[in-house]
């Protein structure tokens, strides 16, 4: 049985990371399934490919190959002399507050698309962009390529469409911040782990 989103993102927490990596795979897989019953080339309907252990769905009529596309998006712990940069977004129901994150777009590397993120939902530039790891992240089809990053110059202003809320917080004062079993939340306490050591 697979959850829908909601339950899926409740569910997280509580996963190993293996068991996280297996689920977020099988649904994956059932969305690309999902999406490309019919050829996006000719239109006719798309069969399983001769080799079964080839995972991709092949048009009988003109010989299209449709395999897993993943979305990459970026998301981005941002901090400020020990504080970190958290914002409320408009579109998640929950009412959390969480780093900034977005898609990449075509013809972008994952380090612009980072900084134009960061750029267009706060107003702010960032330096020192280091890679922090990934998550896959089935909703429905994507992956979380995480960074950290320093402010460098610009004062927080959300762009009020995506974001509603932003503001730089310190370790013993957080806001509510996403559940256990994202990158996100695993980088926040990192970060609040780093600062305790000091
Ligand atoms: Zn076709």
């Amino acid at each position: 049985m697979m959850y829908d989103d909601r339950t899926f993102r409740l569910r997280m927490g509580e996963m190993t990371e293996r068991e996280f990596l297996e689920a977020a795979k099988e649904r994956e897989i059932a969305h690309w399934r999902e999406r490309n019953r019919f050829c996006g080339r000719c239109g006719a309907e798309m069969a399983a490919h001769a080799d079964p252990a080839e995972r991709a769905r092949v048009c009988p009529s003109c010989g299209f190959a449709a395999y897993p596309a993943i979305a990459p998006a970026v998301i981005a712990l941002v901090e400020r002399d020990g504080r970190i940069l958290l914002q409320r977004n408009a579109h998640y129901r929950h009412a959390n507050w969480s780093l900034v994150a977005g898609f990449v777009d075509v013809g972008e590397s994952f380090e612009d698309a980072m900084r134009r993120e960061i750029r267009e939902e706060a107003s702010i530039e960032v330096g020192n962009l280091r890679y922090a790891g990934s998550q896959p992240w089935p909703f429905p089809s994507s992956i979380m390529v995480a960074f950290t990053a320093e402010w460098a110059s610009g004062e927080l202003r959300p762009d009020g469409e995506e974001v509603i809320e932003s503001g730089w917080f310190a370790p013993d004062a957080l806001p509510a911040i996403p559940p256990p079993g994202s990158i996100a939340r695993r980088m926040i306490d990192e970060f609040i782990a780093s600062r305790r050591r000091l």
